[in-house]
């Protein structure tokens, strides 16, 4: 067994604290991976606060892993010591149901094993998170990056990036789509770029005024502030495509009427409550809603070779490990531009 270093919760209230660990010696499938940057996701907060009523404790966070092969298993075919390696918010799936052949990891008829907080196969053993020095992935489970992009900002990628380019990509925006993103957050600022690099027409949607800038220095075409009853009102039956990444309780139905014929609502962020929608707001002008989660590993891969080709990172605010409990203060807050970024060097 290996011992480990993190950071974890034990409750839904008091901060996160260091905690030592055994990760499994590397199988022969398995790699071994050295932690450089892990991303902090929305999710990491839910369930670290126990929002969706799931959380075993104690929780250590984080599945959105940037590192280096240390040691590889005799089997491992696709990495060597030495090469880059991200891990994302899955480490294991049956790979025998129609979609887990599919590459669609993640709707995995058995229920993929995440990152952390879930149970491994064997029903034993509990998996923890990126908040650590080290992590054990089969190597099936295991993403290549680019060598030629900024490490810290390709972290949130393997969450924040894939969650959002997939149900772009199923939607096949393009350069005649009208795109609104709502929520400028850590998915938000990314389902951004992507929209914009795909050549639509976009429009960010937040409800915080002062992000008109930022969200304009991001690429954003058009800005629109949710409170404005005015502006959301002349914005009705205009989008093609909304991806909704709004991670409060929030009346849906504001949204839907803002597509056109035939458009669809995305929906990425995870309220912990459940949510109403009037269905005369989906049969008006044949609208439709959907959800959608992270991306397959095929895809992973795919979107990350498209960042290297476009030069796409997301924007990070670097912090140590031991300001971890502030920066989840601050992300309740909505106070992020526009995800934290944990530099692993500094867990000592
Ligand atoms: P985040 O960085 O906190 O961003 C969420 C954004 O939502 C905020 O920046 C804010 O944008 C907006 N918002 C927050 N409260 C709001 C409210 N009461 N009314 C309207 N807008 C509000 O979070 P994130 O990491 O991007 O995650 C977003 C959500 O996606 C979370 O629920 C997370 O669990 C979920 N998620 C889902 C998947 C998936 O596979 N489906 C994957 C990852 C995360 P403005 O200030 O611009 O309004
Ligand atoms: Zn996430
Ligand atoms: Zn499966």
């Amino acid at each position: 067994m290996l011992p480990t270093k993190g950071y974890a919760a034990h409750n839904d209230h008091d901060p996160l604290v260091p905690f030592t660990f055994s990760r499994r010696d590397p199988g022969p499938h398995d790699v071994l991976i050295e932690i450089l940057y892990c991303g902090v996701c929305h999710s990491d907060l839910h369930q670290i606060r126990n929002e969706w009523h799931e959380t075993i404790y104690p929780i250590v966070p984080g599945h959105e892993i940037v590192g280096r092969v240390v040691r590889t298993g005799n089997a491992v075919t696709q990495f060597k010591t030495g090469d880059l390696a991200g891990v994302g918010v899955f480490v294991d799936s049956c790979r025998q149901c129609e979609n887990c052949k599919q590459g669609l990891e993640q709707y995995c008829e058995q229920g993929m094993i995440a990152t952390y907080n879930s149970w491994e196969k064997d029903g034993k053993h509990y998996t923890f998170g990126g908040y650590s020095n080290q992590i054990v992935v089969d190597e099936h489970y295991v993403l290549h990056v680019p060598e030629n992009l900024d490490l810290k900002g390709v972290a949130p990628m393997l969450c924040a990036g894939i969650t959002t380019y997939s149900p772009l990509r199923y939607l096949e925006v393009g350069e005649h789509t009208r795109v609104a993103i709502v929520g400028l957050g850590g998915l938000g600022h990314m389902g951004l770029k992507w929209a914009v690099s795909f050549g639509a027409e976009v429009t960010l949607i937040s409800s915080s005024p002062h992000k008109e800038a930022d969200a304009r220095r991001l690429g954003a075409h058009h800005f629109l502030f949710s409170g404005d009853e005015q502006a959301m009102k002349k914005h009705k039956a205009h989008f093609d495509v909304i991806l909704n990444t709004i991670s409060a309780p929030h009346d849906y139905n504001r949204y839907l009427q803002l597509l056109r014929l035939n458009g669809v609502m995305a929906v990425v962020g995870l309220p912990p409550a459940p949510q109403q929608v009037e269905v005369f707001n989906l049969t008006n002008f044949r609208r439709s809603i959907m959800g959608s989660m992270i991306g397959g590993i095929r895809e992973t891969q795919e979107m990350l070779d498209f960042a290297a080709e476009k030069q796409i990172t997301a924007d990070v605010e670097l912090i140590a490990m031991q300001d971890i409990n502030a920066a989840l203060d601050r992300l309740a807050r909505n106070d992020v531009k526009y995800r934290f970024v944990i530099d692993m060097s500094t867990l000592q």
